[in-house]
């Protein structure tokens, strides 16, 4: 995956001031960075749910941003997780698994049903296929999102602060799924404020401010010995 030059601006506001981030196949990338600093704005154009104002984005050699672009099809590809789990309310944990594959990927009822039991017994949640989700914990509710995203088949998974509306028992059976998919050599870009995850899962740490990308290395680097002032500060009020 692959961010050229991106920017992204709402009205008078620029948000993203020029962004350029690889991301090779089955590599982690953990996204930090201050409140407002365009961390979600980033992932929201990398699957176009923001139209980015100027700059590039390639999934696995094709230009999501290109204006011809099948946007299903990119969406097919990109996996999203958001921190709100928005899960159907109304839908059985299988149902909110098999509906956006029959819709999108026009599988039949019995393959999306399959592919639904395969990915709730990966994330552990095997014995809730019937449950509603209000009937699931925050952790539980968090791990069929990731289920029902990777029913779709996707290349990469993109995480939106997914741990940070839980309460704080039910954040570790969370990152347990995304250090699975992790080791599975899932591509995944996670924006966290989860410093151990980070600092154990990520192959590079990005740190964002200001709409642009402040440092870019290896955990040990960014997070154990960051080369900027402004990254030096961030972590500090972290801890
Ligand atoms: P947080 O850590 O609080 O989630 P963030 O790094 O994810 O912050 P963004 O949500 O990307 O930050 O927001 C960056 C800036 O863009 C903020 O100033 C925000 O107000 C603005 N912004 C985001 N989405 C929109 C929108 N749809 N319309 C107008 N402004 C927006
Ligand atoms: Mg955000």
């Amino acid at each position: 995956m692959q961010v050229r030059g991106l920017h992204k601006s709402f009205g008078d506001n620029e948000v993203l001031r020029g962004i350029d981030l690889e991301i090779g196949r089955g590599e982690v990338v953990c996204v930090i960075g201050p409140s407002g600093s365009g961390k979600s704005t980033l992932l929201r154009c990398v699957n176009l749910l923001e139209e980015p104002t100027k700059g590039q984005v390639f999934v696995g050699g094709t230009e999501v941003t290109d204006p011809d672009v099948d946007i299903d099809a990119v969406r097919r590809r990109i996996g999203m997780v958001f921190q709100q789990f928005n899960l159907f309310p109304h839908l059985s944990v299988t149902e909110n698994l098999t509906l956006p594959q029959r819709r999108v990927l026009g599988r039949d009822k019995a393959r999306a049903a399959r592919v639904a039991a395969d990915n709730l017994q990966r994330v552990g949640l095997a014995e809730k296929a019937d449950a509603y989700p209000s009937s699931l914990s925050g952790g539980q509710q968090q791990r069929v999102a990731i289920a029902r995203a990777l029913a779709m088949g996707p290349e990469v998974m993109l995480f939106d602060e997914p741990t940070s509306a839980l309460d704080p028992e039910l954040v570790g059976d969370v990152l347990a799924v995304m250090r699975m998919l992790a080791n599975e050599g899932m591509t995944m870009m996670v924006v966290t404020h989860e410093m151990t995850f980070a600092r154990e899962v990520a192959d590079r740490v990005v740190f964002m401010d200001d709409g642009v990308i402040v440092e870019a290395g290896p955990p040990a680097q960014v997070i154990a010995n960051p080369a900027h002032e402004r990254t030096r500060h961030f972590l500090s009020r972290l801890l």
